[in-house]
């Protein structure tokens, strides 16, 4: 299963430092055309940790976030059904140029990527933040443009080529104008060009909104015009010198738009291209919870569930091109606190150290500088279960600290009943038919003994009395908890306090 002994980052970074020169330059970017979504989070995340890693190693690097805010606004978010009539005016529209719904930024562009910040914040990745449009205005793009305009048909045959397009339509242009009269960026053609301004007519139909019909002139110089996407995305490389730059799947198919990008540096830069590497999507399991408890697993949630290394971890883990599982229910993320907490103890200098863990040690050190917290995840929901303040949790625990920053995290989980079946109980002492065993039992247990030791007596009894353990198991939860089940019983009794279990018991 784990053949590749190393971690993708380490792959990744080899290759960075071979091939390109220092300052490594690590781009990446988003279309602000909504609120983010699981997925989007790869879009910095990876790029993020691939510049820790060349940073840890002593290496120069810059990482580049650039908002496509510059895109067209091609639908009105089912979230934003309220402000649908204000904004289907706005269909085909620059994104920057679209109204802030909320009101509180400047554009509807400006407010996503705003969201995309605090999400970024959150997470702890503060790359350089790039605006496309203003990276327009400032004429950065204009040399590509120029260059594509007098190179138009070795252009145009690169782009149909490398997307598997066998023709592309007469009007294709790399120019996307904006019009002057309507301010559409998605349905205008150029219709005559030369290497410093075009003509243009507003006449398409994009199914979501039509040209108003304006014919039009404008120069390159006054910057309203954006590269048609297979362009845009080369173009923004070579303006940033990218080293390196991901992307999703769908991105690195054949004829996706990778392969456009690879051909754009070889035939018409005649540049190395730079690296590029592929990830997987995240797949949300908790996504089948999200009708039936009404909440969406989107970002937001996902944050208040899950503490951000933890999600990092989730996703540096895996191999790169691997999909990703986000699963924030029941012991699926009981498991991923107890591999982290694993992952964090990792000897990375054992000479026994195996594949897997020195994936799971590069893992943890890519999610945090910092072990936050001390105590296992069952412990402190068990402790949480039986003593109900969290003060008291910290103090049990011997983690105060840490308690107290897992606890916005535990009490949401709970709330959202994510717990397993297992950790939703209390301390509930319940009179049983046959109190004989039980009380035979609690006689043996010591003050000093630890779960463990509980654990194993529970075996023996049962052995020596001809029960059998599962069955002795259920005596005891339904003598402790008036329940069936609960957590790991050993556990439980010494959370509980032995001395306290036995008295209990003694005086049933
Ligand atoms: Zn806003
Ligand atoms: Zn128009």
């Amino acid at each position: 299963m784990e053949k590749e002994p190393r971690h993708w980052v380490e792959i990744l970074s080899d290759r960075i430092v071979a091939e390109k020169e220092e300052p490594y330059i690590i781009t990446s970017g988003i279309t602000t055309s909504g609120s983010l979504h699981v997925g989007t989070l790869c879009e910095f995340l990876f790029s993020s940790a691939i510049e820790k890693y060349l940073k840890e190693k002593g290496y120069r690097t810059e990482f580049h976030f650039i908002a496509d805010i510059y895109d067209a606004f091609d639908a009105v978010p089912i979230n934003l059904g309220k402000y649908e009539k204000e904004l289907t005016p706005h269909l085909g529209k620059p994104l920057c140029n679209v109204p802030d719904p909320a009101g509180c930024h400047e554009s509807y562009g400006e407010h996503f990527f705003s969201e995309a910040i605090d999400v970024m914040k959150i997470l702890e990745v503060s790359p350089k933040l790039e605006r496309a449009n203003q990276l327009y205005t400032e004429g950065r793009f204009d040399s590509f443009a120029r260059f594509f305009l007098r190179n138009h048909e070795e252009a145009k045959r690169i782009v149909s080529e490398s997307s598997l397009k066998q023709e592309l339509p007469a009007e294709w242009n790399a120019l996307m104008p904006v019009c002057q009269n309507c301010g559409r960026i998605a349905t205008t053609i150029v219709t005559e060009f030369d290497e410093n301004s075009y003509s243009y007519k507003d006449v398409k139909d994009v199914k979501y909104t039509k040209g108003c019909g304006y014919e039009g002139e404008n120069k390159l110089s006054d910057h309203k015009y954006k590269l048609t996407w297979r362009l845009h995305w080369p173009s923004w490389m070579e303006v940033f010198r990218t080293s390196v730059e991901g992307a999703g799947v769908d991105h690195h198919t054949r004829g996706g738009s990778w392969d456009t990008v690879l051909a754009v540096y070889k035939q018409l830069f005649e540049k190395e291209p730079p690296i590029g590497y592929k990830f997987g999507f995240i797949l949300l399991r908790g996504k089948k919870y999200s009708k039936s408890k009404g909440i969406g697993l989107g970002v937001t949630d996902i944050l208040e569930l899950i503490p951000p290394e933890l999600i990092k971890y989730s996703l540096f883990r895996p191999g790169i091109e691997e999909n990703k599982d986000i699963d924030p229910t029941g012991y699926n993320l009981m498991k991923l606190f107890d591999d982290y907490m694993y992952a964090s103890k990792v000897d990375m200098s054992s000479k026994e150290l195996s594949k897997a863990d020195r994936k799971k040690a590069i893992a943890f050190s890519l999610s945090t500088g910092k072990m936050q917290w001390k105590a296992s995840f069952a412990d402190l929901l068990m402790y949480k279960q039986l003593y109900g303040s969290w003060g008291k949790v910290g103090e049990l625990l011997k983690d105060p600290e840490g308690v107290q920053y897992l606890k916005p995290y535990v009490e949401k989980w709970i709330a959202e009943e994510f717990a397993p079946e297992e950790y939703s109980f209390s301390f509930q002492p319940t009179k049983q038919a046959d109190m004989k065993p039980i009380k035979e039992f609690a006689a043996r247990l010591k003050d000093g003994m630890n779960a463990l030791d509980i654990h194993n007596l529970v075996f023996e009894f049962s052995k020596e009395k001809g029960i059998r353990p599962e069955e002795f198991f259920i005596q005891l939860y339904r003598a402790l908890l008036n329940k069936d089940k609960g957590p790991r019983m050993g556990k439980l009794i010494e959370a509980v306090g032995v001395s306290k279990v036995r008295e209990t018991i003694e005086g049933m």
